[in-house]
């Protein structure tokens, strides 16, 4: 069975919606995200364009900040600061990667903590990891919802994880972890030994490496659930642009063998935005 991701995104984007006008409805301001774009990077302003659009969709107030790629650190650290103070700025979203001369830890940790709706702030992360309320990052808060979303029964199972960077691997592990959600976790990178077999093992398996497809069909055990995150280019004469877009996991022989599991595109991807927008009413609601 397909998780339809643009399906569910889109059911997810409707509740906000509504609630958002419910809030509005109650004499508050609509809650309002910054967005900063440093640079010319043709990726991330395709993104930060995404992230705009639904905002607009869902009644929240946006604008992107755009920004030089020369900027200094301590420009970009001195507007964070104006951003932080400023009590009509519900959240605030920098989008990665940024150029080289400025260090992404500092400018993430320089963010205030109930501003941080991408949730990359140590103090999100470490409420992440704590079980307790904060900004859980987008993109493992979306493939939570995906399987909650899609029935997928998660206490007791063998969950393995593919990849431990700090914005998706670690938080889904820990997030898998949680006390009333009950995986038992494994986490493999690129010095994980046997690492088939332990992808075998799995009864859900979240494929975030960056290796367009990497997990193949005899990895895969029967009827587990596989969720793809993975988003890697690929060369395609057929296409205009020459190239598209796969996951993770060689989908056409997978889903022979897997009971559920995430298209790409179509899949983890469209969640992401709309974990983004449910913070951003969260950060409202918690700030009144
Ligand atoms: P990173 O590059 O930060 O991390 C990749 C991880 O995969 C690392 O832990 C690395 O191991 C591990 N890895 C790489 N190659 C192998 C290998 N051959 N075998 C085992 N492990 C390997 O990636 P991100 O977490 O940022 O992103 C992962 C993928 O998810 C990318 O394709 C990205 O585009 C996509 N993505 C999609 C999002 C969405 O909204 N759908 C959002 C964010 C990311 P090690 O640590 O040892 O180097």
């Amino acid at each position: 069975m397909l998780i339809d991701g643009k399906q569910i995104a889109s059911e997810i984007r409707s509740e906000i919606r509504d609630e958002t006008t419910q809030w509005v409805s109650e004499g508050n301001r609509p809650p309002y995200l910054a967005v900063v774009l440093v640079g010319d990077d043709p990726a991330s302003a395709s993104y930060v364009r995404g992230k705009a659009r639904a905002c607009q969709e869902c009644g929240i107030g946006s604008d992107t900040i755009a920004l030089d790629s020369s900027t200094s650190e301590k420009e970009l650290l001195d507007l964070i600061s104006k951003l932080n103070t400023d009590s009509e700025v519900d959240g605030i979203l920098v989008q990665l990667p940024l150029p080289s001369q400025i260090d992404d830890q500092k400018v993430i940790s320089a963010i205030d903590p109930s501003k941080d709706v991408d949730g990359f702030h140590p103090v999100n992360i470490g409420n992440v990891v704590l079980g307790r309320p904060g900004f859980t990052p987008a993109t493992p808060a979306g493939i939570m919802e995906l399987l909650r979303r899609s029935g997928v029964e998660i206490s007791g199972k063998n969950a393995v994880v593919l990849g431990r960077s700090n914005i998706v691997g670690k938080p889904v592990l820990n997030l898998l972890l949680q006390k009333g959600t009950d995986a038992t976790v494994t986490i493999c990178h690129s010095r994980t030994r046997n690492l088939p077999d332990v992808v075998r093992n799995a009864d859900i398996i979240i494929a975030a490496i960056g290796r367009a497809h990497f997990v193949t069909k005899d990895m895969v055990k029967p009827g587990a659930v596989v969720i793809d995150v993975g988003i890697n280019r690929i060369d395609d004469d057929s296409r205009e642009r020459g190239y598209r877009l796969v996951g993770d996991v060689d989908f056409d022989n997978v889903v022979s063998v897997a009971s559920k599991i995430t298209p790409v595109p179509g899949g983890v991807g469209p969640m992401t935005i709309a974990m983004l927008l449910r913070n951003t009413l969260d950060a409202a609601r918690r700030k009144a």
